[in-house]
């Protein structure tokens, strides 16, 4: 496991486990995908189980020692290999052998550790394209009491999905951000911004083979209904082969060490 992600807008990356079935057309790309074909694991679709990360839990502990060594709050994306809110699937071992525990099982147990305040200096960024699952899988206390160490967010690439999904995100109570990676389209998210229901937004373009098309004037239209609305915008990429052009570099993270959401500004 690396240490630090390349990830931009996060320090630290975990899976409970990895693999995934496609569900929108931004997941066209999905570079999780490519890898799990290129490593040969069948681990992928509707039908398939998903592979165990059996080293998460010491992952976990480990961030969550350096944080608090550090006296700091440190994000963590759960997981960059799975979709944390995928309906459960069974389970194979690093020798594809069927295990017991099924997806399920890992998630109630993370988010159990979670509601135990096992990791007080972590802060959890679980990303979806799923958002209608996140009610169905989190704790029922959470759903009157959220834990403030963990954000909900969706991944949007157009209008018709944001128009979806974030209807969804909206019905789960907590901290939540989008993702607007890869942007497919030009979109707005002010019907979102302008009451204040998304506390932090991070936008990019496709990279790697096959990216499809991105005008840097779509990311310009989302920084100024950020701007204008004091929601923190994060740029990340164009395709991560041409540079980004000036007026776009703005990287701007949400406070993790403050429940009023601060915004801090990094460049
Ligand atoms: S939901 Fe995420 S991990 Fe799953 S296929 Fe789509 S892009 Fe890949």
């Amino acid at each position: 496991m690396a240490l630090n992600t390349k990830i931009e807008w996060t320090k630290r990356t975990a899976n409970l486990w990895h693999g995934c079935v496609k569900v929108n057309e931004g997941c066209n790309n999905c570079y999780a995908a490519t890898w799990s074909r290129r490593w040969g694991q069948d681990i992928w679709g509707a039908d398939n189980p998903r592979k165990m990360i059996a080293s998460f839990w010491i992952d976990l502990d480990k961030f969550q020692r350096l944080a608090a060594k550090d006296n700091a709050v440190h994000p963590v994306f759960v997981g960059s290999m799975m979709d944390i809110f995928e309906n459960p699937k069974p389970l194979i071992d690093n020798n594809g052998k069927i295990l017991e525990t099924t997806t399920d099982d890992l998630r109630e147990r993370f988010f159990q550790n979670i509601t135990d305040g096992k990791y007080p200096n972590l802060d959890f960024l679980l990303l979806t394209k799923r958002p209608s699952n996140i009610n169905k899988y989190i704790p029922e206390s959470w759903k009157t009491s959220p834990p403030t160490n963990v954000m909900f967010g969706t991944s949007v690439v157009n209008q018709s999905t944001a128009n979806n999904l974030i209807t969804h995100l909206l019905k789960v109570k907590g901290r939540r951000f989008l993702s607007v990676e890869p942007q497919l389209a030009r979109l707005t998210l002010l019907p979102w911004l302008r009451p204040k229901l998304i506390d932090w937004v991070i936008v990019g373009g496709e990279s790697g083979q096959g990216k499809r098309p991105f005008n840097t004037d779509w990311a310009r239209q989302l920084r100024d209904e950020c701007k204008f609305t004091k929601t923190p915008y994060f740029f990340k990429q164009v395709d991560k082969v041409r540079p980004i052009p000036h007026d776009l570099q703005v990287r701007e993270f949400y406070d993790n060490t403050s429940p009023a959401n601060k915004v801090s500004k990094q460049s």
